[in-house]
């Protein structure tokens, strides 16, 4: 397990906290309002009272000893910017970064961060997918334009064979999973009848899986 460090526990900050806390991760929280270290204390591995736009007190943290330090500071970027600049000076190699404007992202680009975050854009795209296509549980972007999606299988497929739903596609479309309650199919064959609710995860171009869309109602 991994140990990650936390920085401005707001709403963003704190639920990716408690995520990784739920994963198995360890946690430090920090965050300059003590009210807001209080209320997790508990719920972290450890939780630290910091300003982190004063470098001695980032120093004292020992982030080096973390995989990854996250900068979660949404609304004030002049706080944020300081924290990377110090973290990049005490040489934190691993940082991720939330931003909230393309500006901030270009200057966070020129600076040199491992991963900048744009959770509200990255929510917006998730949430219109699952609008768009309401079969789609999750899906994961393995770039190129191939993804992984997990798909529920509606009623009106109760029955039907795999390759109902791959026909034509046979080529491009990877059936890996299939989940049927608590039983796991790896590899499910072409003729594998479908049950109502079960879970389907395919391999394919996003353009495929898209197309498949109206087989899938
Ligand atoms: P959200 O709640 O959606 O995450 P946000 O990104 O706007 O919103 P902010 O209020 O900007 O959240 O900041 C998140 C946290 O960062 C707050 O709890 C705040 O106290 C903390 N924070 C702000 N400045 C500093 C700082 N200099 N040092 C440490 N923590 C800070």
């Amino acid at each position: 397990m991994a140990q990650f460090a936390v920085i401005g526990l707001g709403r963003f900050g704190s639920t990716a906290s408690r995520e990784l806390m739920k994963m198995g991760h360890t946690v430090l929280g920090i965050d300059i309002d003590h009210k807001i270290v209080d209320k997790y204390a508990d719920e972290l591995t450890q939780a630290v009272i910091a300003d982190v736009t004063e470098h001695n007190a980032l120093a004292e943290l020992a982030l080096e000893n973390y995989d990854v330090v996250l900068v979660a500071i949404g609304s004030d970027f002049q706080a944020s910017l300081l924290c990377v600049v110090h973290l990049k000076s005490l040489g934190i190699e691993k940082i991720w970064v939330k931003a909230t404007s393309s500006a901030e992202h270009l200057i966070l680009t020129k600076i040199g961060v491992t991963r900048i975050v744009h959770p509200e854009e990255e929510m917006g795209i998730r949430i219109a997918q699952a609008l768009s296509y309401p079969m789609v549980e999750d899906y994961i972007s393995l770039g190129n334009g191939e993804f992984i999606v997990e798909l529920t299988i509606s009623q009106r497929l109760d029955g039907v064979p795999i390759q109902r739903i791959t026909e034509g596609h046979e080529d491009v479309l990877h059936p890996l999973l299939l989940k049927r309650k608590t039983h796991l199919y790896p590899h499910p064959a072409a003729d594998f009848a479908l049950q109502h609710n079960d879970t389907l995860i395919v391999a394919g171009p996003l353009a495929t899986l898209r197309a498949l869309a109206p087989r899938l109602r």
